[in-house]
């Protein structure tokens, strides 16, 4: 097989296409491949399809190809424009490459691959790109993706916001929890930010959504009850999050303890703060005895932590009814626990019961919601934050969207 008729192969080419010549550039460590066609022949007008003739043929192009025999490999070609009847005279498609790409779609297509395993500077240094190269690659994936999608709309859905930089320029996140996957992104956590969600949905798809899961935020709940029919039946605060304020308020209480041990100079509770953020089931073995010990000495942190613990159970209930008893004996508990942050949370819990007890109509599970609030996470901890607040949405959408990235097979 002579290099011709291997590239030929390799760019995966038919008829009337062909190549011309192939050079070797072995100092400088790349190879360029002339592509041309056959003469005389008639090419399909972008827009109808039809064959017609060539008109005339563009400045020459080049495409950065997939390294071949190790070395950069470039593609190079003057791209035929035709003159239709019809739409005038336009540019082809050329079967190894999207329209105004740099690079092949071979090349994108590995580059994608290259990026989904990876973080951007990595997905740089391994392509030989530079990072914008890279982002652009990315971008080009998620618009290409966010077009062919059919539906943003989903049964079940979670509503979150996550902060671009810690403390502030939060957006709104919302997902399918049935899929696992990113349907939209939003600027803001206001109640207008939800509601460009629901309002790009036709009324048959808002119709279809029966819950949403999310946290005690106002904004989003006076978004849902102006936005859907039944909303009090619909809004499911997740246990998710209901955990989060939970262990916000143990974190509040060990503070104050410790400060006031160190002032009696007691240092039980140092270096305690993350055994506290666990749950029961998930100390480590090796911290376990020592945190049993911890707990007998310090009376407000221990209790604290017991409410929250207690609280869990609330959702292993198979009737709601039980659930709510359980509820009101484990509110006496805590209310009169005389640790105002817990009773601070508590009430906030008792004022949204029924967005809670939904939880036993729809029986979502908060692994959906939490797995998604951790892999965008992930996705910000492997990029070591963004530059942008839209770089970190496309990478969201690039990770998590379930988008099709890939550029169409020619
Ligand atoms: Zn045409």
């Amino acid at each position: 097989m002579n290099s011709n008729q291997l590239y030929f192969d390799l760019l995966m080419l038919s008829f009337p296409w062909d190549i011309e010549r192939v050079t070797w550039n072995m100092q400088e460590g790349h190879i360029d491949v002339f592509v041309s066609h056959r003469k005389s022949v008639k090419m399909a007008c972008p827009e109808c399809g039809d064959l017609v003739s060539i008109h005339d043929h563009t400045k020459e192009r080049s495409w950065r190809h997939l390294d071949t025999c190790q070395l950069h490999t470039i593609v190079h070609a003057s791209i035929p424009r035709v003159r239709c009847k019809c739409h005038g005279v336009l540019q082809v498609e050329v079967p190894w490459a999207g329209p105004h790409a740099r690079f092949t779609m071979l090349f994108e297509r590995f580059a994608i691959d290259v990026l989904k395993r990876c973080n951007q500077t990595k997905a740089a240094e391994i392509l030989g790109l530079s990072f914008d190269e890279v982002h652009h690659i990315m971008q080009r994936a998620v618009s290409r993706g966010l077009l062919r999608r059919e539906t943003i709309a989903a049964t079940h859905i979670a509503v979150d916001e996550k902060a671009y930089k810690k403390g502030h320029s939060y957006f709104t996140v919302v997902s399918n929890l049935d899929e696992g996957i990113v349907l939209d992104l939003q600027d803001d956590r206001k109640q207008s930010s939800l509601d460009a969600y629901f309002e790009s949905l036709t009324e048959e798809e808002k119709s279809s959504i029966e819950a949403v899961c999310m946290d005690m935020w106002e904004p989003f709940a006076r978004s849902v009850s102006s936005q859907l029919k039944n909303p009090e039946s619909k809004i499911v605060l997740d246990r998710f999050h209901i955990a989060k304020h939970m262990g916000e308020a143990v974190n509040e209480v060990r503070k104050h303890e410790h400060r006031y041990l160190l002032g009696q100079g007691d240092k039980t509770l140092t270096g305690s703060k993350y055994l506290w953020l666990h749950n029961e089931e998930n100390i480590p073995d090796e911290k376990r005895a020592g945190f049993d010990i911890i707990r007998t000495l310090v009376n407000k942190t221990a209790r604290a932590w017991a409410i929250k613990e207690m609280l869990r159970t609330l959702w292993s209930y198979r009737s709601k009814a039980w659930a709510r008893k359980f509820f009101d004996r484990w509110y006496s508990w805590a209310i009169r626990s005389r640790l105002e942050p817990v009773k601070k949370v508590a009430k906030m819990i008792k004022n949204h019961l029924t967005g809670i007890l939904n939880y036993f109509d729809h029986r979502l599970t908060s692994a959906g919601a939490e797995g998604i609030n951790s892999r965008i996470q992930a996705v910000k901890v492997a990029a070591r934050g963004f530059r942008t607040k839209e770089g970190f949405k496309t990478a969201i959408y690039f990770h998590l969207g379930g988008l099709d990235l890939y550029p169409a097979a020619s």
